[in-house]
């Protein structure tokens, strides 16, 4: 395979659900699947670049070992997280993205030997995404949501009101919870009252690439306002919204990239 890019060392590329790569998958000419530590990583080719795609599963501990394994055994020198998200931040939409510019774990909680949110021994609670990759993927996020409609369709734009999605930037909380209370949502607001979303994985996978000192960024479509309403729909929306914003965000991230 012709590779047009000087590095030959692959890009990971990570979601949590099945669903959220899917069409990734599908995508990918050459696909070989390895399978380790109870995860399986798909070896390929996308858009002339090689790349490693991962499955991490839900949570935290699940996202870190699946983004020290890409970088351990796969030799990947970035991570691109996409998946979904829960909206907390007021402007944050159903249908929105939010490119991730740190991460904070909203359940850490060392305290009173640690200040609230602090990684214990790290000396911070944020752990930042890189400037570089994310402004890229930025531009790729901008292309897709300004022709939304020819990626997911007029009928899925009209039943999830995707008329006019925003990219949004800024802090991600991430947590073991699935947050699907308006009380839990408004009481994360007010404890980080900067997050525009959460979610389940990227601040272990933030983590791990500080650990490494590897590029890493995240996109996440906003599938839900982490609320009582948070269970509707989720899975159709994954299906038929955020994992074809994923698809052409990622398609026309390497493209512009060139
Ligand atoms: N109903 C799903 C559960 C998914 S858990 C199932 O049965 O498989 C939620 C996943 O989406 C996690 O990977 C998390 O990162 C993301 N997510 C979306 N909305 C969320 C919210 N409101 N709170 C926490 N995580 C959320």
């Amino acid at each position: 395979m012709q590779l047009n890019h000087p590095s030959q060392a692959p890009i990971g590329l990570m979601s949590a659900m099945h669903e959220e790569l899917a069409l990734l998958l599908q995508a990918m000419p050459d696909e070989q699947r390895v399978r380790l530590g109870g995860r399986d990583f798909w070896l390929g080719h996308w858009q002339g670049r090689p790349v490693v795609a991962v499955l991490s599963r839900i949570g935290k501990v699940a996202a870190a070992t699946t983004a020290t394994a890409l970088i351990e055994r796969f030799g990947v020198d970035r991570i691109v997280f996409t998946g979904v998200a829960g909206g907390i931040g007021d402007a944050v939409r159903v249908g929105d993205v939010v490119l991730a510019d740190a991460f904070v774990q909203h359940d850490m909680d060392a305290s009173p030997l640690f200040a609230r949110h602090e990684v214990p021994l790290y000396g911070r609670s944020r752990f930042a995404t890189d400037p570089a990759l994310s402004r890229e993927l930025a531009g790729a996020a901008q292309q897709v949501l300004a022709t939304v409609a020819a990626h997911v369709g007029e009928v899925a734009v009209n039943q999830f009101g995707l008329q006019a999605p925003r990219l949004h930037t800024g802090l991600v909380a991430s947590g073991d919870r699935f947050v699907s209370t308006s009380a839990e949502s408004r009481a994360l607001q007010q404890a980080l009252p900067e997050a525009l979303a959460v979610e389940m994985e990227g601040a272990a996978v933030a983590q791990v690439c500080a650990d490494y000192g590897l590029p890493f960024a995240a996109l996440r479509t906003i599938s839900d306002r982490a609320d009582d309403d948070a269970h509707a729909d989720f899975s159709r929306f994954i299906q038929e919204v955020a994992s074809r914003y994923s698809l052409a965000m990622l398609s026309a991230w390497l493209k512009n990239a060139g």
